[in-house]
């Protein structure tokens, strides 16, 4: 910060849990936010799953400098040991903190971050440059604005931008084009979804915690919708290890999920087809088929791709990033969260060294600061936006790196176990 800036605001992209608690996070050390939300609502990610329930209980969920602002204007906390639905986390949580008195004035619903430089600057100027303000170029029904900001946290999600169905990591051949018989993400199975998928035959792709969720409303789906047959794709040789959490795992509803599948599949309710790596997807008259690896699955009526999110960093395209060129998270995080080095599934606690940038004062947190990596719980992003606006109101406050402090699998019990 300099004399340039200082007066500035600190912008934060995204109205999630995580921008939210950024923003109360920059109250908290003397900055002001201006805090910018695509959808008409804060948490508009976190609806199109509120159906699902979390796997982690409401200790995990909430950020304490959040609480605190909360229970000054007599919000009463939910109980701490049961695990909310997305819904619930919604509603009894990011909403009251979206509308409370200290952060509603700062945030600009309906209105879209296009991009983000600095003033007179592109990305190859270097004079000046960590003196000069951002440039937060936005959209809404008013038109386009830039907006001078002192810095920048990102913390506009992944769930915007799911992963292809392709083995490749690009659309599998066809993949695009019969995109209309194939849902990306969570669907509401149960709810607002269910006419979709009833009586329907579905193959659900991917080894995730967001295919079982599927894979569990399909299966109840089909108790009352006669000739419904439920397929699940995975690209692994074996399903047999299905129930990975602990016995004492805090995350009790991941596990639960966990043994409630490997049930189903007992009962031969849901048929497996492993080694999947799906090249080309044909849609013709009606039926979806798909051309994997190890040969041709039976033809379906709808897709459902679990297979996950990426960041979409274009938005970032002007300012100077370092990235893990596996995970597209910050660089100095890559290597503690990549699921090809950390089998043990911990993460250790990280925050304004792993997340800095070469550009000063821009930092992406929440479920994007860990690109394609599965394994980000939001306690662990409200570490991150503690540390890092405590650097960006004191840029000397830079924490120490993880690494110096502690290995990845002695923090397991700091942090908990990784998510999805
Ligand atoms: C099905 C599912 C279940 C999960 N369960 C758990 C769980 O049990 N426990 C757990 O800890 N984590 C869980 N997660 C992971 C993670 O905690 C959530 O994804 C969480 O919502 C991430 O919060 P966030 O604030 O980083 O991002 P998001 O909640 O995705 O918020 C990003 C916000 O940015 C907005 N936005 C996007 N682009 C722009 C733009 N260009 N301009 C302005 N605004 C923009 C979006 O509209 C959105 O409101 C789960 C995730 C999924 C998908």
């Amino acid at each position: 910060m300099t004399s340039n800036t200082k007066n500035l605001p600190v912008a934060v992209i995204g109205a999630g849990p995580i921008g939210l608690s950024a923003a109360a996070n920059l109250m908290d050390v003397g900055l002001t936010p201006i805090i910018f939300e695509s959808g008409n609502r804060a948490g508009a990610n976190l609806a199109q799953w509120g159906h699902v329930r979390m796997f982690s209980p409401w200790s995990y969920n909430m950020d304490p400098v959040a609480i605190s602002l909360l229970e000054k204007k007599g919000w009463t906390a939910p109980a701490l040991t049961e695990f909310p639905t997305g819904r619930q986390l919604l509603e009894r949580y990011v909403l009251p903190l979206a509308s409370h008195e200290a952060i509603a004035p700062h945030l600009h619903l309906n209105t879209r971050v296009e991009a983000v430089s600095r003033q007179h600057h592109d990305i190859l100027r270097n004079a000046e440059r960590p003196l000069t303000p951002f440039v937060v170029r936005t959209s809404n029904a008013e038109g386009e604005r830039d907006i001078l900001v002192q810095a920048v946290i990102d913390a506009s999600g992944t769930y915007q931008t799911p992963n292809w169905l392709g083995a490749h990591g690009i659309p599998a051949v066809g993949e695009r084009a019969a995109s209309q018989s194939i849902t990306y993400g969570v669907p509401d199975i149960l709810g607002a979804a269910g006419e979709q998928f009833a009586g329907k035959s579905v193959l659900v792709v991917g080894g995730g915690h967001s295919a079982f969720n599927a894979l569990q409303d399909l299966v109840k789906l089909s108790d009352h919708s006669e000739g419904m047959r439920i397929l699940w794709g995975v690209r692994g040789s074996s399903v047999s290890n299905i129930v990975r959490s602990p016995e004492n795992d805090e995350l009790q509803e991941r596990r639960r999920l966990e043994i409630y599948i490997q049930t189903l599949l007992t009962e031969g309710k849901i048929e497996v087809f492993t080694d999947i790596a799906i090249e080309n997807i044909r849609s013709e008259n009606g039926k979806l088929f798909v051309q994997s690896r190890s040969g041709q699955l039976p033809p379906v009526d709808q897709l459902i791709a679990a297979t996950g999110f990426r960041p979409d960093l274009a938005l970032l395209s002007e300012l100077r990033t370092s990235l893990d060129p596996a995970t597209e998270s910050p660089a100095g995080l890559g290597p503690l969260i990549d699921p090809n080095l950390h089998t043990c599934g911990s993460v250790p606690e990280h925050g304004s060294a792993e997340l800095s940038h070469p550009e000063p004062g821009l930092y992406i947190v929440g479920i994007k600061s860990y690109g394609r990596a599965p394994t980000f719980l939001l306690k662990t992003g409200y570490r991150q936006v503690k540390s890092v606006t405590k650097a960006l109101a004191n840029p000397k406050d830079i924490d120490r790196p993880a690494t110096e402090r502690t290995t990845p699998c002695d923090a397991l019990a700091a942090n908990g176990p990784c998510a999805q």
